[in-house]
């Protein structure tokens, strides 16, 4: 990944499958996803989608590993669909 451009997963609002994947420069990026579904293989159906940035889940989880137990409890569904939460 070039230094200054952050790749975006697009994934199933309701299944997390894989959409597609977008590169932004770091200043243009769209974590908001289009209010238009796009089609999902595994749904067979279309979906709204939500957008991650890549790489983000790992990051939480090794933060999450240095924090004490008690203090903090993520659950990774959750995480995946931070970005688009209303
Ligand atoms: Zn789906």
């Amino acid at each position: 990944m070039a230094g200054d451009e952050v790749s975006v997963l697009r994934l199933c609002s309701v299944c997390h499958s894989p959409l597609g994947k977008l590169t932004f420069k770091k200043e243009n990026m769209m974590l908001a996803a289009p209010k238009a579904p796009v089609w999902c293989d595994a749904c067979k159906a279309n979906r709204r989608e939500i957008r991650e940035v890549e790489g983000r889940k790992q990051a939480i989880l090794q933060e999450h590993r240095t924090y004490p137990h008690s203090s903090l409890d993520i659950d990774l569904e959750d995480v995946a669909i931070l970005p688009t939460a209303n």
